[in-house]
Order: structure tokens, then sequence, then C-alpha cells
């Protein structure tokens, strides 16, 4: 691998090829041609949204699962290039941007998101949190049924730069093991809580086969701004390339339902082709 920030679809598919080779499993390929993934963009702000949830962390909640023993067998994942900075955008190619939405699922925002995006057949990206998760499951079978690519936002969305190497080990593996369970493919890529990234999380997300993804634009929806407002964010935010942050959990997020019905058919009508990166069979 080399050492510039660019990795091509090429670079992709060799690392596909030699990821089948070694372990069987599935490749990766973004969505559209070369260069599509850049990280050479400059690092927005850490967006320090109020969406913390400070739960407790329990020692047993922080025991690494066994990739053997009495569960289910896990497919290995995929290594990585370990990066020093997260993923800000996609291709600017065809006016792509991409959608994104974290801190769910929820049961009383995330099916009117999911509705929405099926009313203009667009895809988007959901980044979940393993302890959302565990009494949605079927939420993110309806992603998986309805082509959504599902990422990693920790089990308990804490702050990573306050724990140690294991408690963030434990927060992300955790997660990933749910996903598998109730999306049917482990996750690719990861998001930092808050997009505070630390070395540690992009090693660790690099052995268990995560790109770290962040955004480029805040809806601030977190801070529930008002509907209008978090359209004007959309529409005057986007651009080629642009990855677009929302969030479908972790508060009231009507305004961010309302909100998508409005700017989503505004973007199509502008031309925008809402992407999401793709697995290669
Ligand atoms: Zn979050």
């Amino acid at each position: 691998m080399q050492k510039d920030q660019l990795f091509t679809r090429r670079r992709l598919l060799l690392a596909s090829a030699a990821a089948l080779g070694a372990a069987g499993t599935a490749g990766l390929v973004v969505a559209g041609d070369e260069e599509a993934v850049r990280t050479a963009a400059p690092a927005p702000a850490p967006a320090p949204g109020p969406q913390a949830r400070q739960a407790p962390l329990k020692s047993s909640a922080f025991r690494l699962q066994p990739l053997t023993g009495d569960g289910p067998p896990r497919s290995a994942p995929r290594r990585l290039k370990v990066r020093t900075e997260p993923i800000f955008e996609i291709s600017s190619r065809g006016r792509q941007m991409m959608l994104t939405f974290d801190d769910g699922p929820n049961p009383a925002y995330t099916p009117h998101i999911l509705d929405t995006l099926a009313r203009h057949d667009v895809r988007a990206m959901f980044f979940v949190c393993g302890e959302c998760v565990e009494d949605n499951k079927h939420l993110l079978a309806r992603m998986a049924e309805e082509g959504h690519v599902v990422g990693n936002h920790t089990w308990t969305h804490p702050l990573l730069t306050t724990l140690d190497r294991a408690e963030i080990e434990s927060e992300m593996a955790r997660t990933s093991d749910i996903i598998e369970d109730a999306y049917g493919e482990r996750p690719q890529w990861f998001r930092a809580p808050y997009g505070a990234w630390n070395r540690a999380a992009f090693q660790l997300g690099a052995e268990m086969g995560m790109e770290p993804m962040a955004w480029t634009v805040d809806t601030t929806d977190w801070d529930t701004p008002g509907t209008d407002t978090i359209i004007e964010r959309v529409e005057g935010g986007a651009a080629p390339g642009v990855v677009i942050l929302s969030h479908d959990a972790g508060g009231d997020r009507s305004q961010t339902v309302e909100a998508i019905q409005e700017w989503l058919p505004y973007l199509l009508d502008q031309g925008y082709h809402l992407t999401v990166p793709h697995r290669r069979v």
C-alpha cells in the first residue's frame, strides 16, 4: 500500500483480491470509479453533538468476544491499511453525494427515513450503535433488504478519546457482531462518535476490516435547529463529493424526518446521484 491518501478502485480491487485469497471474504468497491474515496479534504472540526449517552461502562460488557467458542462463527475481517485521518468526502464524479444517518436505529424515526428513501429509490449509510440495534434488529434487516449500507458507530456512543484501547476494541467489536447478526454482514465502515478519532480507533478499525468514514456537511439536526434550518444546511452544503451527516436517533428527530422529505427531492432535482459504498461479490 502506498502512503498517499488516495485509494483508487484499482488498489481496492487488488486489496479485495488479496482478501479473497486470504480469507474468502467479499471484496469491497466504493461506488464510482477511480479515486472513489478521497481523504485529502480539510478536516472539519469534530461536531460535539449533544447525543452522548453517558451509560456507565460495565466491566462485563467490555470482555472481548472470542472468534471461536459457543457463539456462531464470525467471518474473518479483511485487514486494511491504518489511516491517520478519516475519509471526509467521496468522488465528485457524476455529481455524487452520500447521505449518512447516525446513532440509530430508532423505531420512532428510522422507519420514516427509510420510507422517504424508498419513495425516491435512494440508498444511504446508517452508522448504528450496538445498544440501539439490540431491540431493533428488524430495522437492520430492512436496511439490508432495501440496499442500505450499515456502518459501526460503537456500542454506547462514547467519546473514544476518553477510553483505553481495550474499551474501544470492545465498543467496536460488539457492535460489529450485532450488525452481522441483524444485517447479515459485518460492517466495512466505522464512524467515531462526535468525529473524535484517535490512533487506536484507526488501528482497531483497520484490524476489523472497517474504513473510517467522517462527513463533509453536518446538518446540525442533533441541535434541533428547526426543519427549515436543516433543509437550508443540506441544500446550501450540497456539492459533488459531499457526505451529509444526519441523525435518526439520540433525541427528538421529527425535524430530521420532516426535513428529508423536502431536501431529498431537491437534491435529486439538482441532478445529484446519491450513492453508497457497495460490496463487490
Ligand atoms: Zn453519533
